[in-house]
Order: C-alpha cells, then sequence, then structure tokens
C-alpha cells in the first residue's frame, strides 16, 4: 500500500434507503392505524420515452412498498403545454393528492419551468417550483429538491463534517447542482459551484474535504483529482456500452478518498427514498396530520 492509501467507505446507499423506507412504511403504518387515508403521490408522464416510463414504475413500487398510494396521468408527447398544466392543475385541485411530480425531461418545446411552477407549491415534491427553491435559497422550510437532501442525508450518515469544510459541487443544475450548493452552505461548508466554463477544475477539486459530482461525464473525476480524506459524492448517471457509468473513476479513487459513493446503489436510491420523504412531509402538512 503506499503511504497515502487509506481504508474509503464505499457508501452502501441502498442499506441507507431502505432502513429510511422502513421508518417512513412505519410512519404511514401509524397513520391508517388512527383512521387517516394513506399519503398519496401522482406522477405526471408526457410522451412514452422508455427511461422515463421505467422510473415512473419504480417510483410506484418504492410508494407501494411503504403503503403510499400513488397514481400516474399518462399524456401523448402531442400534447399541448396548456393541457399539461390542466391536468397539473386538475392534481393541484385534488385534495387527496399529496405530492406531483412531472417527470423530466419533458417534450422538445414544451417549458419546464412553465409547468413545473404550475405545480401546487405545498404538492412540489420535487421541490422546483420557484417559491420552494426561493425558500431554500432564503434559508427557509419548503420542500426540497430530492437529489440534494439524499446527498445531505449520506453525508449526515457517515459523520462527514461540513461545518468550516471546503466543499466543491461540479455541475449548476436547478435540480442537483444549485440545491445541494446551498444545503451545503446551509451546513456552514465553504461551497465552491463548478460547471462546463470553469477554470482549473482539477485543482480546485482537489482542494475538496467535500466533493461533489453531478454533471454527467463518465469517469470526470480522476484519481488526481481528489485531495486525500475527501469525501465523494458521485451523483452523475451515463450510460457507456450499455453500462451504467457515474462521473467519479469509483475505483482509482478508493485508497485516497475516505468516502465515495459507488454509481450503482449510491445516490440512486437515496433520491426516490426523499420522494417519499416530501409526499409524507407534504401530506403531514396539507392534512395536519401529526407525525407521531
Ligand atoms: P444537467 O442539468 O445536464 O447539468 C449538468 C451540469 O454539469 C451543468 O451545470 C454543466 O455546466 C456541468 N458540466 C457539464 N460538462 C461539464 C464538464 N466537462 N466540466 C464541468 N462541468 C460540466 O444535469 P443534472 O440534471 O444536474 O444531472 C447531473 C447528472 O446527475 C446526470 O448524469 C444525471 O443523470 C444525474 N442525476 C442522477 C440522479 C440520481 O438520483 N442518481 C438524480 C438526478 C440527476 P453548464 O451549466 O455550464 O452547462
Amino acid at each position: 500500500m503506499p503511504p497515502e492509501s487509506r481504508q474509503t467507505v464505499v457508501v452502501d446507499g441502498l442499506g441507507l434507503a431502505n432502513r429510511l423506507r422502513a421508518d417512513l412504511a412505519r410512519a404511514v403504518e401509524r397513520h391508517v392505524a388512527r383512521g387517516r387515508r394513506a399519503p398519496r403521490l401522482a406522477v405526471v408522464l408526457v410522451g412514452d420515452d422508455p427511461a422515463s416510463a421505467s422510473y415512473i414504475k419504480g417510483k410506484r413500487r418504492a410508494c407501494d412498498r411503504i403503503g403510499m398510494d400513488s397514481l400516474e396521468r399518462d399524456l401523448p408527447a402531442h400534447a399541448s403545454q396548456e393541457e399539461v398544466v390542466a391536468a397539473v392543475q386538475a392534481l393541484n385541485a385534488d385534495p387527496e393528492v399529496d405530492g406531483i411530480l412531472v417527470q423530466l425531461p419533458l417534450p422538445k418545446g414544451m417549458d419546464a419551468f412553465a409547468v413545473t411552477s404550475a405545480i401546487d407549491p405545498a404538492k412540489d415534491v420535487d421541490g422546483l417550483h420557484p417559491e420552494n427553491a426561493g425558500r431554500l435559497l432564503l434559508g427557509e422550510s419548503g420542500l426540497t429538491a430530492c437529489t440534494p437532501l439524499g446527498v445531505m442525508k449520506i453525508l449526515e450518515h457517515h459523520g462527514v463534517p461540513l461545518e468550516g469544510a471546503d466543499a466543491v459541487v461540479i455541475g449548476r443544475s436547478n435540480i442537483v447542482g444549485k440545491p445541494v450548493s446551498l444545503l451545503l452552505q446551509r451546513a456552514h461548508a465553504t461551497v465552491t459551484m463548478c460547471h462546463s466554463r470553469s477554470r482549473n477544475l482539477r485543482a480546485r477539486c482537489r482542494e475538496a474535504d467535500v466533493l461533489v459530482a453531478a454533471v454527467g461525464v463518465p469517469r470526470l473525476v480522476k484519481a488526481d483529482w481528489v485531495k486525500p480524506g475527501a469525501a465523494v459524492i458521485d451523483v452523475g448517471v451515463s450510460v457507456v456500452d450499455g453500462a451504467l457509468t457515474g462521473d467519479v473513476d469509483t475505483e482509482a479513487v478508493q485508497g485516497i478518498a475516505s468516502l465515495v459513493t459507488p454509481h450503482r446503489r449510491g445516490v440512486g436510491p437515496m433520491t426516490i427514498t426523499m420522494l417519499l420523504h416530501n409526499t409524507l412531509a407534504a401530506y403531514e402538512s396539507r392534512t395536519g396530520a401529526c407525525p407521531d
């Protein structure tokens, strides 16, 4: 072993997700035992993209397993933006729907901002409505995007120190990069947000105590991008030669990082778990049902 080599914890995201889902299942069970209806998630799918259909299937199965209701509103790929917004508004008006998620990406030409902005902020379990995004920015409570919440749960679970830590986030999307940067900042890390135009990316990453890669470029983060002892979170998902690959060369950073998430069974299961978490939170907040 080289002198700098260390034990790297490879995060079991699936195991953590399953433990948190068991807690959520118990919470749903307690509500139902008190004679209340179960929380309900509605998913809107526009078009017939097979990857989106498969993600939705996974979300519905996850709901079923914890006793949560789910329903799907399917619209054809040729649906107009007005029709999609009308479907969202109907779900807003349905008192028995607690969470609404519009599966992205939407067909070309449709304005995703306009559609997600039509969701009632109290049911916006993806945290994309400008009110929820603004609340996060202002440090107020609200529904927060699921993947960033999952990343924070992983860091918290593994006791990664964040206060005063230097964190680098690669990616500045509304759904991952920006919210995870804000959550890290809220946890008192000093955050650098990088993107496709950032200079000296490798050198910046090498300064990071916590490195989050949310890019979608396979194995962008190499061993010499990682500071010894850093916690490395790989959010990216790419398909290379038919196999799933992340943004981090996971094998190469082992022995250097203190912790790394694998591209399978890492962040992904936590994203769905946080969707369930947000749906339960929206249900409790909307119905006034105590979480006891
Ligand atoms: P996105 O909207 O495409 O954003 C990608 C970000 O990466 C952009 O900010 C882009 O910079 C930056 N970028 C692209 N190439 C770069 C490079 N060579 N160097 C540095 N920065 C670069 O993607 P996203 O929705 O945030 O998702 C990011 C990745 O995470 C994707 O692979 C996605 O599939 C995955 N993902 C996984 C989960 C999960 O649960 N595991 C959930 C959500 C997303 P610019 O802003 O300058 O264009």
